[in-house]
C-alpha cells in the first residue's frame, strides 16, 4: 500500500495540528448551540472521527451516502444520492463534513437538498481538503484544513478504486499504481 505512493503532500502529525485548530475554530463559532455533523460518506469517516473528538461541544452525528466520482480519478459531475430518505434535520445548526472540495457539485448538492427538502437552520461546510481551481459552482467551506494544487490525491479517507482510504497520510499516487487498479 505505501510503496503505490509517490510522494507525501500532509504527513500525519501535520494533519492532526490542523484539526486540532479547526476544532477550536467551530467550538467557538457554535458557543451554546448544539450543532448536527453530517458526514459524507465514506471519505468524510476518518475526519469525522478525529475532528468530532476535537469539538468541546454537544452534537449529533448523522451519515450520508452519495456518489460523484464512480471510481476514477476525474469528478463525473453527476450526484447521486444513494438513499431518498434525508436525515432529521429540521431547524438544525447543520455542519457538513467531507474530505475534499473538488467541483463543489458534491457539497452544493448536499446543501441545497438540506436548506430546501429537510429545513435545516443553517448548512456550513467543513472539508480536509480543497483544491485551488475554477469551480463550475459557487461553493466556499466555511472551514478547510489544507488548500492544496488540482492533483488527485488519496489517503485519510480518499481512496482510489475503494482502497488507500486507511493512509494516515494524503498522498499522491505513482503513475504504475493508477494503471495497475484502473
Ligand atoms: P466534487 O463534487 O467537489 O467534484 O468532488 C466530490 C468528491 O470527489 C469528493 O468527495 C471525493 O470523494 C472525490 N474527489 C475529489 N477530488 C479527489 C481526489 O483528489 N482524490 C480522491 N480520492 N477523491 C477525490
Ligand atoms: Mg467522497
Amino acid at each position: 500500500m505505501h510503496n503505490d505512493i509517490d510522494h507525501v503532500l500532509l504527513h500525519e502529525s501535520t494533519i492532526m495540528s490542523r484539526l486540532d485548530a479547526m476544532a477550536r475554530d467551530i467550538t467557538r463559532d457554535y458557543q451554546g448551540e448544539m450543532p448536527t455533523i453530517v458526514c459524507i460518506l465514506q471519505g468524510g469517516i476518518i475526519l469525522m472521527a478525529d475532528l468530532l473528538r476535537r469539538i468541546q461541544l454537544p452534537l449529533l452525528i448523522e451519515t450520508i451516502s452519495v456518489a460523484s466520482y464512480h471510481g476514477g480519478t476525474l469528478s463525473s459531475g453527476v450526484v447521486s444520492f444513494k438513499q431518498n430518505a434525508l436525515p432529521d434535520l429540521k431547524g438544525k445548526h447543520v455542519i457538513l463534513l467531507d474530505d475534499i472540495l473538488d467541483t463543489g457539485r458534491t457539497l452544493e448538492a448536499i446543501r441545497d437538498r438540506f436548506v430546501n427538502e429537510a429545513g435545516a437552520a443553517s448548512v456550513k461546510l467543513c472539508v480536509l481538503l480543497s483544491k485551488k481551481k475554477d469551480r463550475p459552482c459557487e461553493v466556499v467551506a466555511e472551514y478547510v484544513g489544507f488548500e492544496i494544487g488540482d492533483e488527485f490525491v488519496v489517503g485519510y479517507g480518499l481512496d482510489y478504486q475503494g482502497q488507500y482510504r486507511n493512509l494516515p497520510y494524503i498522498g499522491v499516487l505513482k503513475p504504475e499504481a493508477i494503471q495497475r487498479l484502473a
